[in-house]
């Protein structure tokens, strides 16, 4: 072996020897779960309105917006009967597929009332390609505490308008107005 062949195996082993001393740095998961990044870009949620109405009006700018066409969104129109958003539209159907999304954020950034955002949720593998593909059932974020599931009317003398100034701030859909005056 010539001189600068045993070289550099000398410097080779040296990078061995100067990483086995180091920290190792081996996750151990599923055991131990690391938190995320706080705004890590995990699971998608379709959010609600604090009396339950859903905020997805069924616009289709997520799904234009998306780069890898995973999303797929049928709306639907609202009547005073069966009301599942304020205003005209909801919407009907409402699809992430997951085996396309690349986790870019550009729904999140084109939609228009906040209805889609992302959570920090990651643990999404499975073993077929039908169960990737999330739906509303998947995606709508929970009801919270004491509203009414949708459809239901909007709130006694609420407009969108109000719904989308985020005026209605609780369960039963009181008005952030209404709660001043009576505050006064
Ligand atoms: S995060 Fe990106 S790739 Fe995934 S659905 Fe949204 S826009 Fe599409
Ligand atoms: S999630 Fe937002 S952008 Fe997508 S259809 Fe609903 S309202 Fe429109």
């Amino acid at each position: 072996m010539s001189r600068f062949k045993l070289l550099d195996a000398v410097a080779g082993f040296g990078v061995t020897f100067s990483t086995m001393f180091k920290k190792p740095m081996t996750e151990q998961y599923p055991d131990v779960k690391i938190p995320t990044a706080p705004r890590y870009h995990g699971r998608h949620q379709l959010n609600r309105y604090a009396d339950g109405l859903e905020k997805c009006i069924g616009c289709e700018l997520c799904a234009w917006a998306c780069p890898a066409d995973a999303i797929y969104v049928e709306g639907a129109d609202n009547t005073e009967g069966e009301r599942f958003s304020p205003g005209e539209r909801y919407g009907r159907v409402y699809q992430i597929n997951y085996l396309r999304c690349i986790g870019c954020g550009l729904c999140i950034e084109a939609c228009p009332t906040r209805a889609l955002t992302m959570t920090n949720y990651y643990e999404m593998a499975d073993d077929n390609r039908s169960d990737l593909i999330y739906g509303k059932d998947k995606l709508l974020a929970p009801l919270p505490s004491g509203a009414q599931a949708p459809p239901h009317a909007m709130a006694a003398g609420s407009t969108d308008e109000d719904y989308y100034r985020g005026n209605i701030i609780g369960p039963g859909g009181l008005l952030e107005r209404q709660a001043k005056e009576a505050l006064q």
